[in-house]
């Protein structure tokens, strides 16, 4: 999978200290930065379950009950919301302090 590396510094501008390798990918290609968020944030977006049951695939996400409880847009535990460009899916990042 090629990604465009040098298309992700024009598309997120602001974000630093962001490791490439954390940054998600979708459909070839790197996925749009919107922001962070909480479980509060993902329910006004109607997208909480859609999201939670993708990251609780990967190999090292936090377990879902810990992330519905502590999840918050500024708390230690919080949310990386991306959309794919291509098929305009949803992807979830969490990162815990
Ligand atoms: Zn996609």
């Amino acid at each position: 999978m090629i990604l465009k590396s040098d298309e992700l510094f024009h598309r997120t501008p602001g974000y630093l200290g962001w490791q490439d390798e954390n940054w998600l990918a979708c459909c070839d290609d790197y996925c749009q930065y919107l922001g962070r968020v909480g479980i509060d944030e993902l329910n006004d977006l109607g997208i909480k379950d859609e999201v939670l049951q993708e990251y609780a695939k990967r190999e090292d996400a936090y377990p879902l009950e810990e992330v519905e409880e502590y999840l918050y847009k500024d708390g230690d535990m919080s949310g990386y919301l991306f959309k794919c460009i291509h098929c305009n899916k949803y992807h979830l990042w969490v990162d815990a302090n």
